[in-house]
């Protein structure tokens, strides 16, 4: 088994009293310093944004989805382009995840009627249960890999840890995922186990079937929402030699399950590596993140959020509903003359009004998704500037103490919660 050549995790700080650190992230296309989020970019782009917009607003790294860019454009294309960054013309580093959430989501997922984003914690009262008509799984899990149905034109594909691998390294990132297999919450115990176990076999796999030492690979640790569970995936996975680690599965029913599953897992993963969490990217979750130590995470939020007309600001801003968001497409700000946020450095905010930003989403100008989307990048990116800063100077608990207990004044706002899952 080869680890990669060009990556490493420098640890530059740790706070007292928890997890939380600050460090730095070498990878062959430049470092990131962390903590981190990292913007999405599903199908080799970050909707509605240039590599030269990520540049501009400080993004460190992106993540592209493995099983979207299978189907298209096909990885060994991607390959003959260069690669992805070639391809996608981004320099910087690029994560992939390895498609296996991908199989939750198609199978699984649709049976109970949840997602990543806003139904992903059934108990918090975000989802609807969303039933396929003929109830018929569009994915089929076993011990050699995942067989599924394109979403596209519901042709045939199977992925295993083998395949898995041998795509993240046609489209060449940075970092690369080992297969795993991303339970449900709804999913019990017996399951989750079985699934965890499968996973375990699934990681060694995926480590034998790599023969690019230019690619760091993360081992992802499962377990579902049960101690025992974690505490098992926990020992198997940090005991392989994987280059960093992801925490990966069901998080729970709520966010305090999240909470729990972090404070049973991060621990328990060496100091050396780096550790990501997949897929979660609110405000109240970033801030939790962190301080149980986590190093980066992603999230397609504040891209697809500004898609919806829902752009992030601070939990103290006046009309602010529960998700951290003003709905723009509301009446209320027809007339309204000031900037989206009014000490936001961004060029959205920097540059026009609320009325002017809500008239192009009533008109659904293409403008708006791009202007929605550079401030909600700058946003998140600003408050990971701005905990680096406080995780320095010591000032993170304060720093989270101040964001969290005005979030929890938040009024929620009907109008909002429906157009965000
Ligand atoms: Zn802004």
């Amino acid at each position: 088994m080869i680890r990669a050549r060009d990556f490493s995790f420098q640890p530059l700080a740790r706070l007292k009293g928890n997890q939380a650190r600050l460090g730095r992230i070498h990878t062959p296309h430049g470092d990131i310093e962390t903590p981190e989020f990292l913007p999405v970019g599903t199908l080799a782009t970050v909707k509605a944004m240039t590599p030269r917009d990520l540049e501009g607003l400080g993004v460190q790294g992106l993540l592209a989805n493995t099983y979207h860019l299978y189907l298209r454009p096909g990885s060994e294309r991607v390959k003959r382009f260069g690669g992805l960054h070639r391809f996608m013309g981004w320099t910087g580093p690029i994560m992939t995840d390895s498609g296996g959430f991908q199989a939750f989501s198609l199978g699984a997922a649709r049976e109970d009627g949840v997602g990543k984003i806003g139904g992903i914690f059934p108990n918090e009262g975000q989802s609807e249960p969303a039933r396929t008509k003929s109830g018929e799984k569009l994915a089929h899990i076993d011990e050699e890999g995942v067989s599924f149905r394109s979403h596209i034109d519901g042709s045939r594909h199977k992925l295993t840890p083998e395949s898995s691998i041998a795509i993240q390294q046609e489209l060449g990132a940075d970092m690369i995922l080992a297969f795993d297999e991303c339970t449900s919450p709804m999913a019990g115990y017996e399951y989750t186990e079985l699934a965890m176990e499968r996973t375990h076999r699934w990681a060694v796999r995926s480590l034998e079937a790599r023969t690019n030492a230019e690619q760091a690979l993360y081992g992802i640790v499962q377990g579902g929402e049960w101690e025992d569970l974690r505490a098992r995936s926990v020992r198997f996975i940090s005991e392989l030699p994987f280059d960093g680690f992801a925490v990966g599965g069901s998080l729970g029913k709520c966010k305090a399950d999240m909470h729990r599953v972090l404070d049973w897992t991060v621990p328990h993963l060496s100091d050396d590596r780096p550790r990501h969490l997949l897929g979660i990217g609110e405000v109240n979750d970033l801030f939790e993140g962190v301080e149980r130590g986590i190093d980066t995470f992603d999230c397609v939020l504040p891209t697809r959020f500004a898609r919806t007309a829902h752009l992030l600001v601070p939990p103290w801003t006046p009309g602010v509903g529960r998700r951290g968001t003003l709905n723009l497409r509301h009446a209320r700000y027809l007339d309204d003359q000031s900037p989206l946020m009014a000490d936001c450095h961004c060029y959205t905010c920097q540059s026009f009004s609320r009325g002017y930003l809500r008239h192009l989403y009533m008109c659904d100008e293409l403008l708006a998704y791009h202007l929605g989307s550079l401030h909600n990048l700058h946003f998140l990116l600003e408050l990971m500037r701005t905990i680096r800063r406080a995780l320095a100077s010591k000032n993170f608990s304060e720093l989270k103490q101040r964001w969290l207990e005005a979030a929890s004044g938040a009024e929620p706002d009907p109008e909002e919660d429906s157009s965000l899952s």
